[in-house]
């Protein structure tokens, strides 16, 4: 049976790995858009609000990107032919005035499509609009009724039942698309997890991917938070995962986090195949460092994506990056260049033996 999560999906791009293995930069496989900052929930534990957290430190929450620069940007992915787009917050991308002209040019032009939404404007004729096009789109969710909702996201009682409402809805006009949802446990919503993920299934996601909340850049100090929740949540999860069947799947990536953040690599290889726009305009190494300073590679406010992709300068501050050195905190794509700078370093003449 396939599955959409894996580390491997880079050795998909041998071409982009020959060219990365040349000192080359290629154009990304994927690019992350954040069209705004501009969000209408207020989640307590929002790692781009929360003022300890070091990620989204320098983001500006007015931001977003200008509908010509959109349409400029759009055109160059399609040109560099880039292969997959996911809008993802700052803000939550729906609310984004353009979003939906956006996707439809770029899902025209084939390329694949993602979304991280918190689904409260996953409906009308935006939802017609992106539905065609969408290979994903996953939905965070954390409280597991209307008053639980509301105080997560400082929001409406009646909140809850819109988003469930809207996923109902928008499973139905997208039959393609795999539809999914993000529970973020924190001690609240953990003995609710089985509940929650019930209502979903019924609702008729796909997935559920369950996480924990991140409430300190130190892991150790996320480790403590969450070591007295660890046998509720293996039992909610032993619960959630008899819910299973060929149409609906439970993703748990609930585990520790790293207490040390060494990387034994000195250069990411991953930033040469997935960067990040930012509603600021500004493209960054990687979801870890958007909207901070150490991972602003440069505008694109001023020239073009492609013409800025290719300079001379991009290839200078890549290889200047330096993940054992610069990167001294979390890192999603860790294990992934673990993988990739070992294979970028193997002998040539020592490939054949495998
Ligand atoms: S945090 Fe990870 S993905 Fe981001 S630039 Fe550093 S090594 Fe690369």
């Amino acid at each position: 049976m396939s599955h959409i999560y894996s580390s491997l999906k880079a050795f998909a791009y041998g071409d982009r790995l020959a060219v990365i293995g040349q000192g080359r930069v290629p154009a990304p496989v994927h690019v992350r858009i954040k069209p705004t900052n501009v969000c209408n929930h207020a989640c307590y534990f929002c790692a781009y609000r929360k003022p300890d957290l070091s990620l989204g430190s320098g983001m500006v929450e007015r931001d977003r990107i200008p509908r010509e620069k959109m349409r400029e940007i759009v055109e160059d992915l399609i040109a560099m032919g880039i292969a997959a787009v996911t809008f993802s917050g700052g803000g939550e991308p729906l609310i984004y005035p353009f979003i939906g002209e956006t996707v439809e040019r770029l899902g025209a032009a084939g390329l694949r499509l993602g979304m991280l939404t918190n689904g409260s404007r996953l409906l009308g004729k935006t939802a017609q609009m992106i539905a065609p096009h969408m290979t994903w789109v996953r939905v965070s969710i954390d409280g597991w009724d209307g008053p639980s909702y509301a105080r997560y996201r400082g929001v409406e009682m009646d909140a809850f039942a819109t988003v469930i409402e809207n996923l109902s809805a928008f499973v139905r006009l997208a039959p393609r698309c795999t539809v999914g949802a993000s529970i973020i446990v924190d001690a609240d919503n953990a003995p609710h997890l089985f509940d929650l993920a019930r209502t979903l299934k019924d609702a008729g996601v796909a997935q559920v991917k369950v996480s924990p909340c991140i409430l300190h850049d130190d892991g150790a100090a996320n480790n403590a938070y969450h070591r007295p929740l660890a046998a509720t949540v293996a039992a909610e999860l032993a619960s959630c995962r008899e819910l299973e069947d060929g149409r609906f799947t439970i993703v748990d990536h609930y585990h520790d986090s790293d207490e040390s953040y060494d990387k034994p690599y000195h250069r990411c290889a991953m930033t040469n195949l997935l960067t990040v726009i930012g509603a600021d305009c500004r493209v960054y190494t990687c979801q870890d460092k958007a909207y901070t300073d150490s991972g602003c590679l440069g505008s694109v406010r001023e020239i073009r994506f492609r013409d800025f992709w290719r300079s001379p300068e991009l290839a200078q501050r890549l290889a200047a990056l330096d993940p054992a050195a610069h990167c001294r905190h979390h890192c999603v794509a860790d294990a992934k260049n673990r993988m990739l700078d070992d294979f970028l370093r193997l002998d040539p003449a020592h490939a054949p033996f495998v």
